[in-house]
C-alpha cells in the first residue's frame, strides 16, 4: 500500500529526514512516536507532499512519485492518496459540521448537493455526531470537533489516513472518545498512519510501532517487540520517560 524508499528532507541544512525505508501494508494501523523534533511530523507531511522532499520515492497505492522529477501536477493527484487529521481540527469555523463535509464531497467526489448530504449524514453518524449536523464548529467540543475532522479525512475515501497527534489539544475525557473512535476505524480495512504521543493508545491499536529520532527510524516492530521485550535500550528510555 504505501512504500517509501530513501526519503530525504533538510531544512536550512538540518536533516529532519534522513533515508526513511519502509513499507506498510493495505489495512495496517502503524503509529510513530519518538522525541519532541525527530521527523515525525515530517515523515507525515511529506507522504501527502504538504512537505516537498529532497529526495526519495513514495509509492502509495497505484501511485508514485519520484521526489527528483516531481511536478505540480503530480502533487495535487498524488495529494488524494491520503488525507490528514491535524491537531488543530482545522474546521472552517462558518461552516456547519454537515457543511464541513459535504463541502469537500462536492469538490473532491463531485457529487450533487443531495448525495453529498446524505453522504455526509452517513459519515457524521459513524463519527456518532447525527445530532449535531447542523451544529458549527465554535458550538462543538474539542471531541467533537476532531470527531468532524476524522468524517472528513474520511469522506474522501483515501488510501491512507494520517493522523498527527490528533488528541494533542484535548482534555483527558474528550482524548479517551476520540482515541476509542480512532480505534474503531482501526478494525476496519483502513490503512493508518498516527504520530502520537499516547503511548497505551499506540500500544493496543498498532499492528506496528516506528521510532523515529534526529530522523531516522531508529526501530520499528509489532507492539510487543516495542514494549516489551527486544527493543533497544534508546526506545526503552524513552518509553520509560513517559511512563
Ligand atoms: P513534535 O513531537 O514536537 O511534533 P516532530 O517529531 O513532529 O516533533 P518535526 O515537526 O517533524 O518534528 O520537525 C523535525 C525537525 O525539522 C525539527 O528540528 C524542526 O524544527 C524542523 N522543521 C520542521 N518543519 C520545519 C520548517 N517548515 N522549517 C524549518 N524547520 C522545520
Ligand atoms: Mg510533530
Amino acid at each position: 500500500m504505501i512504500t517509501v524508499s530513501g526519503l530525504n528532507k533538510t531544512f536550512n541544512q538540518f536533516p529532519a529526514l534522513s533515508d526513511i525505508n519502509f513499507t506498510v501494508n493495505k489495512g495496517e494501523v502503524v503509529s510513530i512516536i519518538g522525541p519532541s523534533g525527530s521527523g515525525k511530523s515530517t515523515l507525515l507531511r511529506s507522504l501527502n507532499l504538504l512537505v516537498r522532499p529532497d529526495s526519495g520515492q513514495i509509492q502509495i497505492g497505484d501511485k508514485h512519485i519520484n521526489a527528483d522529477t516531481l511536478t505540480r501536477r503530480q502533487t495535487a493527484d498524488f495529494r488524494r492518496q491520503t488525507s490528514m487529521v491535524f491537531q488543530h481540527y482545522n474546521l472552517f469555523k462558518n461552516k456547519t459540521a454537515l457543511e464541513n463535509i459535504t463541502e469537500i464531497l462536492r469538490f473532491t467526489q463531485k457529487l450533487n448537493k443531495a448525495q453529498a448530504r446524505e453522504r455526509g449524514e452517513e459519515l457524521l453518524a459513524q463519527v456518532g455526531l447525527a445530532h449535531k449536523a447542523a451544529a458549527y464548529p465554535g458550538t462543538l467540543s474539542g471531541g467533537q470537533q476532531q470527531r468532524v475532522g476524522i468524517a472528513r479525512a474520511m469522506a474522501v475515501d483515501p488510501q491512507v489516513i494520517l493522523f498527527d497527534e490528533p488528541t494533542s489539544s484535548l482534555d483527558p475525557e474528550m482524548r479517551r472518545e476520540v482515541l476509542n473512535l480512532i480505534e474503531g476505524l482501526a478494525g476496519r480495512d483502513l490503512t493508518m498512519m498516527i504520530v502520537t504521543h499516547e503511548m497505551g493508545f499506540a500500544r493496543d491499536v498498532s499492528d506496528r510501532i516506528f521510532f523515529m529520532e534526529h530522523g531516522h527510524i531508529i526501530e520499528q516492530g509489532e507492539p510487543a517487540k516495542i514494549f516489551q521485550t527486544g527493543s533497544s535500550n534508546r526506545t526503552r528510555s524513552f518509553l520509560h520517560d513517559f511512563a
